[in-house]
């Protein structure tokens, strides 16, 4: 099933929630809404599952207004992040609670609902937990039977809100790989709202970036991470340093660094370049703009660098990140002076 929104809005009072959102998803897609908090992620979410009517707009399933259909027609599942199940059902209980509250004549029977069930459960694996209840399980095991539940009625789409927001790291995670294999195994149309990029970069085909109510930027997420097209989305996906952009008698630099090169650092409108860490190099480069070591972290496969160049103030610490090998050759130090270039950078106006 494919889903389209065209021009949606919808407001709480004079605060407009969502503002005029255009979005196609095609089917068997696996979508991320990624944005801060109250961007709007959810409310566009409930719109699309039939929770929430919009002001304005129309939602397509199939290319057919479903924009007043009720909940029931639209065949979607949902999974949120805190595990909506029902604590005093077992967990089998609990994945068949769908099939058996449908009306009678599209109900099956109970030896046909056990055959469903289990091999749901077997899906999640979960096939060993069928008598046991929610508060017997771990965080990540629960979220794996609400998912369980959500497809027990077949839906063609699946939302998930956070899905699993409450969990740890690890279980994150593994929970995350698992609902990729899933849902390319199974082929559902799936859209999952995050606040995580990294789970949103991980998990999906398109990510859509939000923010007030719109939409700031779509499309694959290495796409997105590597072409920015605002200084906002920059700054939301990865980490950034910030540089002023100074001009000076019709050429451009950071800090010592002339970047005339580039044709959009001489705009009058140019004010600030944002450099991911990765893009900072560090070297004995004479042409470099010296700097100090203030900083050495070594995560893993990764090194992180906190450096103060020169004619800065030490709290103005830019961050580079260099490989553990180059690490190890250059074994740079706290205190030690080195000189940095950037491979890259993007220039934004005032305000963007
Ligand atoms: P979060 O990541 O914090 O869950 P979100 O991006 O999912 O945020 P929404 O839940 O969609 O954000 O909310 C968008 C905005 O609309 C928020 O500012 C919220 O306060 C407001 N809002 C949502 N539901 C209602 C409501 N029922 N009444 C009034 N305002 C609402």
């Amino acid at each position: 099933m494919s889903i389209a929104l065209r021009e949606v809005s919808k407001r709480y009072g004079e605060f407009a929630a969502v503002d005029g959102i255009n979005l196609d998803v095609p089917t068997g897609a696996l979508i991320a809404l990624l944005g801060p908090s109250g961007c709007g992620k959810t409310t566009i979410l409930r719109i699309i599952a039939g929770l929430e009517t919009p002001d304005r707009g129309q939602v397509l399933f199939d290319d057919q207004d479903a924009t007043l259909w009720p909940i029931r027609a639209r065949k979607v599942g949902f999974v949120f992040q805190h595990y909506a199940l029902f604590r005093h059902m077992t967990v089998f209980e609990n994945v068949a609670f769908g099939l058996k509250v449908k009306p009678r004549r599209e109900r099956r029977t109970l030896k046909d609902i056990q055959r469903k069930v289990g091999s749901l459960l077997e899906l999640v694996q979960l096939e060993w937990a069928g008598d046991r209840f929610p508060a017997q399980l771990s965080g990540g095991q629960r979220q794996r039977v609400a998912l369980a539940r959500a497809l027990a009625v077949d839906p063609e789409v699946l939302l998930l809100d956070e899905p699993f927001g409450a969990l740890d790291t690890q279980v994150r995670h593994e929970l995350r790989r698992w609902l990729r294999r899933l849902h390319d195994e199974l082929h559902f149309t799936s859209i999952f709202v995050t606040h995580d990029q990294q789970e949103a970069i991980e998990v999906a085909d398109t990510i859509v970036i939000l923010n007030r109510g719109r939409i700031e930027q779509a499309g694959v997420p290495g796409d997105v991470y590597d072409e920015p097209t605002s200084a906002f989305v920059h700054r939301f996906l990865g980490q950034v340093n910030e540089l002023p952009v100074r001009l000076q008698k019709g050429r451009a630099f950071l800090g010592p660094i002339d970047i005339s090169a580039d044709p959009e650092a001489l705009s009058e409108r140019a004010v600030i370049a944002l450099i991911r860490p990765h893009e900072i190099e560090i070297g004995g480069d004479a042409a470099g703009w010296s700097s100090k070591v203030m900083a050495v972290r070594v995560i893993g496969p990764i090194v992180r660098l906190e450096l103060v160049p020169e004619g800065r103030a030490a709290h103005e610490r830019l961050e580079a990140e260099i490989s553990r090998e180059r690490f190890e050759a250059e074994r740079f130090v706290v205190g030690q002076r080195v000189t940095l270039r950037f491979r890259r950078w993007q220039i934004y106006a005032a305000g963007a």
